[in-house]
């Protein structure tokens, strides 16, 4: 056949959009027999409209998500009403490369899926399904939530000891203690602070001074249970949440991580650093109304071992 102008008929203008158009569409029977295939299926998945056309969806693409694919098929054919999945559900319907330069853990081209019931009067006959390349939003989605995550991080941790800081461990504190205060038993926390310490910095220098903070945090780590809040407090001051612990526990354990910090000098870059520390010692009780009584109670016992000659516990009287 040839049209007025002698030549031979071309595609139509639809015809041209859909193989030249960004995304992927393909039109499936109630069989998943191939019934249509555009240029972006074929130069994503490497098999031509001539390949795939006349055969099974599956038998072309043996890895695709068969049962998955086939009810939502399926449910397009039974309700004539379009279906959807997008790359946050399920990353990827076919495994097609993308593009990208670096994709920080992006593996395959994430898609977004539309299942559109082709309709002839009240029948639907096919299925056509776009897929639509999601790659970027997803890679700007991932990068969002790492920094969400590097945010929360920053937050609750000191920056130079890496362990709680003050702001975590005081809502660590008031969530155990309204526990406490509902369901009783027992709650106590231990304040302790470095001896001295101005004089460390004043004789071996603040880089100095910071290494014995760091050792102090990672000694303290290494005696008390990983799940206690342990934070920074303040410059050289440490805090230690000790729920469900009495006082007389708590003692025990005040004395344990005072020895642990003065078991011996910091090695800070070679120069050794003597370092002992004094600890104040509080546990709830009926009458006590805040978490910030509690901390204040254990900054009073920690003053009364600094008054009575440093490197010792006590507790609030
Ligand atoms: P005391 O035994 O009574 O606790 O004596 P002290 O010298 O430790 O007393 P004070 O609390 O007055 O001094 C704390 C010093 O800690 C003052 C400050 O310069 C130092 N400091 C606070 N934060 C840091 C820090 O991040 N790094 C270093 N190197 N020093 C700090
Ligand atoms: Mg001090
Ligand atoms: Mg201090």
């Amino acid at each position: 056949m040839s049209d007025s102008a002698g030549q031979a008929p071309g595609p139509s203008l639809s015809e041209l959009v859909v193989e030249r158009i960004g995304l992927g569409i393909f039109v499936v029977d109630r069989d998943m027999t191939v019934q249509m295939w555009n240029r972006f299926m074929h130069e994503h998945s490497g098999l031509s409209a001539q390949q795939v056309i006349g055969r099974s969806l599956f038998d072309s693409f043996p890895d695709l998500p068969r049962a998955w694919l086939t009810r939502k098929v399926k449910s397009v054919f039974l309700l004539g009403s379009f279906a959807f999945s997008s790359w946050e559900q399920r990353p990827y319907v076919f495994r097609f490369e993308h593009d990208r330069p670096i994709t920080g853990g992006v593996d395959f081209m994430q898609q977004n899926c539309t299942f559109m019931p082709l309709m002839r009067g009240r029948e639907v006959v096919a299925v056509c399904v776009t897929i639509t390349d999601a790659t970027d939003a997803s890679i700007v989605q991932r990068e969002r939530e790492e920094a969400v995550a590097k945010l929360r991080e920053y937050a609750n941790h000191d920056g130079l000891t890496g362990i709680a800081n003050r702001r975590f461990f005081e809502s660590r504190l008031s969530e155990a203690f309204a526990r406490w205060q509902h369901l009783g038993g027992e709650l106590s926390m231990l304040l302790f602070d470095l001896d001295h310490f101005k004089r460390v910095n004043d004789e071996f220098g603040h880089t100095a001074g910071d290494a014995v903070l760091r050792e102090t945090a990672r000694r303290v780590s290494a005696v008390i249970p990983r799940e206690n809040t342990f934070g920074r407090f303040g410059g050289e001051e440490f805090a230690l949440l000790l729920p469900a612990t009495g006082l007389d526990e708590a003692m025990r354990i005040a004395e344990q991580v005072r020895i642990a910090i003065g078991s011996e000098p910091v090695d800070a870059d070679g120069v050794s650093v003597p370092v002992t520390a004094s600890c104040g010692v509080a546990s709830a009780r009926p009458g006590l109304d805040t978490h910030v009584s509690l901390v204040n109670e254990a900054d009073t016992a920690l003053y009364t071992a600094k008054r009575e000659g440093r490197n010792r516990s006590a507790a609030f009287a």
